[in-house]
Formats: C-alpha cells, structure tokens, sequence
C-alpha cells in the first residue's frame, strides 16, 4: 500500500455497503469484488473529500458491519482503509464507553454515565487498533486528522508510535467542566491521549477553555494564551465551530422536486396555517420531551390549536441497543400519545411523530415546508439541523427556536433562543416564533443565512487545517 501525507482517523469510514435491496453503488476497484460500497451522507466527508483527492488521502475507520476488515480499497478517489470490530467491540467499546460513558458525561450528565472496567479496557485496546493503522498507512512527515470522542486516545498513542508526524484532533461533542471530567475513571488517560496532538480544536471557545483547565489542574502543565506546554511539546487548544455544506442545503431546497413535495407535505398535513417541525436522532440530549411538553401546554392553554397548527417530530432511531435510549423512546411515545390523545381527532393527530431515518431531500422538503423549527436540546455539541433548516430557507422566512446549550447558539443569534429547562421560556420562545411578522422573519432570516454562506463546512476543514499546518 503506498503511504499517504494526509491520513483521517474516524469511528466509520464514510461509505456505507450496498445491500442487495439498495440500488446503485461501485463495486470496489480491489479486494472484495464482490462487495458494493457508496459515499454516505454528511457534511464531514463533503468537506474532506477535495482535501483527501488533492493529497493522495487515507481515511481509516470501521466498515460498518462487524467481523473481519473488507482489504483497504478505493472510492471517488479516496483511499479508504477499514479497521475491524467485532461483536464485542461494538458493545464495549462503541455503545459502553464511547455511548454510555463519555456522551453523557460530555453532555452535562443529563443521564448518569455508566462506568465499567470491561468497556474502559476495550477502549483501549480499539484506539490502539485505529493508532496502529494510521501509523503503518501515514507516509513520512505525514498530517493525521483523528475525529471525536471514540477516538481521545489515538493522538497519544500515534505520537508513541510516530513522532515524526503533525497530528491534530476534532471533537464534535462539547467538552465538560473540569468537575465533571474529574468522574471519569479514565482522566489522566484520555487528557493525555489528546495532549498527543499538535492542535485540539472544539466546538466552542468556552471547551476549550475547560481543556486548558483541566490539563493545569489534573497535570499541572503551564499555558500562556490557548497554548498548553506539555511534556516540552506545545498543544494548541482552539475552537473551529463545524458547518453545513450550504451549498448542497440550497441546491436541494432550490430543486424543483423538492418543492412540489414540500407543497405536498403541506397538504398531507391538512394545509394547517403553522407547520412545527422537530428533526433529531432519539437521544435524551435533545430535549424532545420539553419541546412536546411545551407544546401540550400550549394546546391546552388555548394559546396553539389543532388543526390550525401541527407538530410533526423525526425521531431518527439510534442507539437502540443502549439501555437509556430504550428508556427515552418509552417517554417520548407515551408523550405523543398523550397529546394525540387529547387534542387530536379522527383523521387528524396533533403531532405526527416519525421514528424513521430521512433521505437529504425528503429531509429538504421537510425544511422548506416548516413555518417553525424547534431545536431545543439540553447541550448539543453544535447541532448541524439548526444550520440545515436555515439554509434550506432560501427567501421564504421561518422562524428558528433554538436552545441556548446547543453550539450552534453561538452564531445563529437571530433566532429565538431559549432555555430548554425552562418550559415558559420554550413556550415563549415558540409562541413568538409561530406569531413573528413576516418581514421581521425574513429578516433574522437573511442575517443567519448570511453568516452561514461565509462560514460552511468547507471553510471550517480548511481553518482547521490551516491552523495545524502553521504550527512549527
Ligand atoms: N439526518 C438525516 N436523516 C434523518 C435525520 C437526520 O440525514 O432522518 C441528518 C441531519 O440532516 C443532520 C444530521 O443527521 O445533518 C444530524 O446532525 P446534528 O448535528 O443535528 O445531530 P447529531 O445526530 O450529530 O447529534
């Protein structure tokens, strides 16, 4: 295998099998001929994938079913290298300590975290796999982009291996207050793991201050500025808050096909003079409870009525073999069912509740077909729906709900923040939103989709990157 100068190290490769039952797909130029492989959605590949073609790029990651690795082949010009998992990696590793452990650690606590010794030391030994092979892929002097909370380890473990090479690392999540960090029986380990790296970069500024922090009061290691001197190294902790391909976003809310199933969507629903639209993956960091809570106290408070306005909430499975994500569909569905219950009639629910993944385009038409779009989670490293909903909106206004904890709060400062803890205050929050006038809603509008068409995901890779090719 030749040896790459930029290397990517994620959970997942990004491409997803194609199954017999999905058409399309490229068979794979080596290796398993008779496996299908296609590009999967998302934005972190749409931004990468110039930068990978441009260098000879390698991305390392998991091929998405578990046993033995497919051989390394190539795809849309990528070199991707598959790093096996099995069965009980999967379990301990991926949904015990990156899933149970860390994300609700990292998201305030809002459940307990889970520790185990089994899943702590799986976790291990899966980081050094994924260190491993990007230290035998990694081509002399190379760059290695290592991505997330699955992965904290890697950065040290790679420089053990190969101090030769420049070594940055993204976390997509938010990172805790040093008093909640402190739970974690792994501290030291993890804090060390990504001090292996020459730039951490973070959602927020406010991570990476809880960082710098953290490394001066569990290590004592002395910073100047967002410079940490470690081990006579210098590690750079900055904040690169990720984007959207808005691109993409505009050209689908702009494509006629879509926007005959928006007007589509709209009558399905019953041509309801206020469409509210909630689309998150099922995870208790999302706040889909307080945001139906709120919106059942609004039905029965006369303030909202049905069929003058409708709820239609994605739920995206994930997780499902996690025991609080188990416990959190319970919650959700006795909430639908109660408001449906109660304010729905025949013919005519008061909230449609999807728990089904979406393709971009029907997601798209989703979008374009919202007057009001609730995003109201607990904490969210950014929260890339806020973003989407945005700039699907082209010229036609909407109003954007938006919870004070998700990332995406930093920058999109027109839409109508609240506290998700705090129910009047989401009620409030809704209740503007669904009543704002529609100049003033194309205008907080036009100054978001602004600042999002100068800060998409393409600009966020190539500041990153920047950011860690000027360090010496
Ligand atoms: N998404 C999707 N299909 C769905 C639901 C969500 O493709 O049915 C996408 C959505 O468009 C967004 C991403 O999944 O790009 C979710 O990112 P976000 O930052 O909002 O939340 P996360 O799931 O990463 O916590």
């Amino acid at each position: 295998v030749d040896r790459s100068p930029f290397v990517v190290v994620a959970n997942r490769l990004p491409v997803d099998e194609v199954t017999t039952d999905t058409p399309g797909g490229r068979v794979t130029g080596s290796g398993d001929s008779r496996r299908r492989w296609r590009r999967s959605p998302g934005g972190l590949v749409t931004a990468l994938h110039p930068v990978l073609v441009e260098r000879h790029g390698t991305w390392i990651g998991w091929s998405g079913s578990p046993g033995d690795a497919p051989d390394p082949f190539e795809l849309d010009g990528i070199n991707l290298r598959p790093v096996p998992l099995s069965e009980e990696d999967l379990e301990r590793y991926y949904e015990g300590q990156s899933n149970a452990t860390i994300w609700p650690l990292y998201h305030d606590n809002v459940e307990p975290p889970v520790f185990r010794r089994r899943w702590r030391e799986a976790y291990r030994v899966v980081n050094r796999r994924y260190a491993e092979a990007a230290a035998e892929v990694a081509a002399e002097g190379a760059t290695v982009w290592v991505q997330d909370y699955q992965l904290q380890l890697v950065p040290a473990m790679l420089r053990e291996l190969r101090p030769d090479l420049k070594i940055g690392f993204f976390l997509h999540i938010p990172f805790p207050p040093i008093e909640l960090f402190m739970q974690l029986p792994q501290r030291a380990e993890v804090l060390r793991g990504l001090l292996g790296a020459d730039l951490v970069g973070f959602q927020q500024r406010l991570a990476a201050q809880n960082f710098i922090r953290l490394a001066r009061h569990l290590l004592g290691t002395p910073y100047h500025g967002n410079v940490i001197e470690y081990e006579g190294r210098q590690v750079k902790a900055d904040a690169f808050p990720i984007s959207i391909d808005v691109g993409e976003m505009q050209r689908l809310a702009d494509n006629p096909l879509v926007r005959e199933r928006a007007v589509q969507i709209r009558a399905e629903l019953g041509d309801p003079k206020t469409v509210i639209l909630g689309v998150d993956r099922l995870d208790y960091t999302k706040g889909i409870e307080h945001r139906l809570k709120a919106y059942r106290e609004l039905l029965a408070a006369g303030r909202l009525s049905v069929p003058e306005s409708v709820m239609v909430q994605v739920a995206t499975p994930s997780r499902e073999r996690v025991e609080h994500y188990q416990a959190l569909r319970i919650k959700v569905e006795r909430e639908v069912g109660r408001i449906n219950g109660d304010f729905g009639r025949v013919g005519v629910p008061a909230v449609h509740y999807l728990h089904q993944s979406y393709s971009r385009s029907e997601l798209a038409a989703l979008y374009c077909a919202a007057d009001v779009m609730m995003v109201t989670p607990l904490r969210d490293g950014m929260n890339l729906v806020a973003k989407e909903y945005v700039a699907a909106r082209l010229e036609h206004g909407g109003a954007l709900v938006l919870s004070e904890f998700a990332g995406a709060a930093g920058e999109l400062r027109q839409a109508f923040l609240c506290n998700p803890h705090d129910l009047d205050a989401v009620k409030d929050a809704l209740m503007r939103a669904v009543t704002v006038d529609e100049h003033e809603a194309r205008r907080r509008m036009s100054v978001m989709q602004r600042h999002l068409r100068r800060h998409d995901v393409a600009r966020w890779a190539s500041d990153f990157l920047t950011e860690l090719g000027a360090i010496p």
